[in-house]
């Protein structure tokens, strides 16, 4: 939890509202000096071999398993997620790290079929300084992966974590940076105007955010200007729909688990459902069973970890959309109540009445919200579910072989997932479309965005 006083930014933790530390956000001109340690230290970086500079980052990752509980517990402290689960993110930065060590020394170009007499090559090259800027509500395992797939291609890095988890941010890189040369990975504390002067800095080759569409769009602009290459995983609004032929309540614990995991705040939640008409009573009966199950900390036997959203600010707006919608005839099933006492703590939701112009229907609600829309079937969910500008990703549940076909096919997402809210093989990666960003955030194509291509042509002398 954080608020921005004048020159200070203060984290709060949103279990208890106590103050948890301060740090100062670097403007301009510290934004300037650590953009040009990386530039020094860009050469030698990009001229170490692959193997070496994979090496350290391998070692950085197996020190980062070493202090795993103790981030866990500082992620917990700063954002409100339960400890399991950013433990689980710590360890999975971890495996990216070393799958990252792996794949980069193996990650080439070719050689091309010219004239016999000369050579044709293609060769990858670092882009040079890479801006990373990430989010809070994955924090590690966000950040491990730009910065893993940047070192190991030989870009140098000047990395802003979240302002709302600057501790945990500054913990981890500069325990990866302690493995680095100097200069090879550096850190700049702040919010918004730090993260916009990192992105229109003149020296930056590349920016890669991970965040909202509002801060994704600013970077578009300012790169715009500056030439660098963007890479934008931005914000969703991720649709679930659910057929008139699977089972009402397997339904509900999907929609649960997709609307509730860290409290919603994942990029890919569940933000909107439509549900077939012929399931729709039995369904909404099963998500409101299932919303009683996640349940504030300590979690007791039978019931899911939901901690407390980030911050207040980021609950008035969670509420908002809620409240906008109860006031535009939507229906409350489960929660919908701001509760008191301390924190940042918001129930688990179900609403039902969805209606297409409702903001909540429009926008991404990052948090612990079932908004459901009953529709007469599949045919129409899927229609609504496709009618909107976002292109992260999008669930379906079905029995039905065509109704599945026409859905990956037809939704306009980076990701189609049926039969299943979260899952997916190692190394899967999409593009997301719209404005829900561009380029591949992760998996073995991360590496292709890290990098630039040289083409070389290479004659004899006559
Ligand atoms: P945010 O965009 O507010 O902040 C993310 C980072 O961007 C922070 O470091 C922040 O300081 C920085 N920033 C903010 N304004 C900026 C500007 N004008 N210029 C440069 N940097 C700026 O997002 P958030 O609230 O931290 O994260 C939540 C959002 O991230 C949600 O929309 C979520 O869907 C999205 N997200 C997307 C993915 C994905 O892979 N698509 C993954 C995780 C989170």
């Amino acid at each position: 939890m954080t608020t921005t006083t004048d020159t200070d930014i203060e984290v709060h933790d949103p279990a208890t509202g106590e103050l948890v530390g301060r740090v100062r956000p670097a403007d301009a001109g510290d934004v300037d000096e650590a953009v040009g340690r990386a530039r020094v230290a860009r050469d030698g970086w990009a001229r170490t071999p692959a193997a070496d500079r994979a090496g350290l980052v391998r070692d950085a990752a197996g020190a980062l398993r070493g202090v795993a509980e103790e981030l866990a517990r500082l992620n917990e402290t700063e954002t409100g997620r339960p400890y399991d689960d950013g433990l689980g993110g710590v360890l999975a930065a971890a495996g990216t790290m070393e799958q990252y060590a792996e794949l980069g020394p193996v990650h080439r170009g070719r050689s091309l079929l010219g004239s016999w007499s000369a050579t044709d090559l293609m060769v990858p090259e670092p882009r040079g300084v890479a801006a990373v800027i990430t989010p809070w509500n994955d924090p590690v395992a966000v950040a491990a992966g730009l910065i893993g797939a940047a070192l190991v291609t030989g870009n140098t890095v000047v990395h802003k974590p979240s302002e709302r988890c600057p501790h945990l941010g500054r913990r981890f890189a500069e325990l990866v940076a302690s493995f680095l040369p100097e200069g090879v990975l550096e850190i700049v504390d702040g919010a918004g105007p730090t993260g916009a002067a990192l992105s229109g800095h003149a020296d930056v080759d590349l920016v890669a955010h991970v965040g909202s569409i509002a801060a994704g769009r600013a970077i578009r602009q300012a790169a715009a200007g500056t030439g660098a290459h963007v890479l934008l995983e931005n914000g969703g609004n991720d649709p679930l729909v659910v057929d008139a032929d699977v089972d009402p309540r397997w339904a509900a614990e999907q929609a649960a688990l997709g609307s509730y995991a860290n409290g919603g705040q994942v990029c890919v939640s569940v933000e909107r459902i439509y549900c077939a008409a012929a399931i729709a009573e039995p369904f909404l009966d099963a998500l409101a069973e299932e919303a009683a199950r996640w349940v504030y900390r300590p979690s007791a036997a039978g019931e899911k970890a939901l901690g407390p959203l980030v911050d207040r600010r980021h609950r008035e707006h969670v509420h908002g959309h809620v409240a906008a919608a109860v006031a535009d005839g939507a229906t409350v099933h489960a929660g919908g109540v701001v509760p008191d006492g301390d924190g940042a703590f918001y129930p688990a939701t179900v609403l039902s009445g969805l209606t297409p112009a409702m903001t909540i229907t429009r926008e991404e609600t990052f948090g612990p919200v079932a908004p459901v829309r009953v529709v007469e079937d599949f045919a129409q969910g899927l229609a609504e579910a496709i009618d909107d500008p976002h292109g992260l990703a999008a669930t379906v549940l079905t029995g039905s072989m065509n109704n599945a076909q026409q859905a990956w096919r037809e939704l306009p997402v980076g990701s189609v997932k049926i039969n299943g809210v979260f899952g997916g093989a190692p190394g899967g990666a999409a593009q997301p479309r719209g404005t829900s960003g561009t380029g591949f955030g992760y998996g073995p194509e991360l590496l292709d965005e890290m990098t630039t291509t040289k083409v070389v042509h290479w004659s004899p002398l006559p």
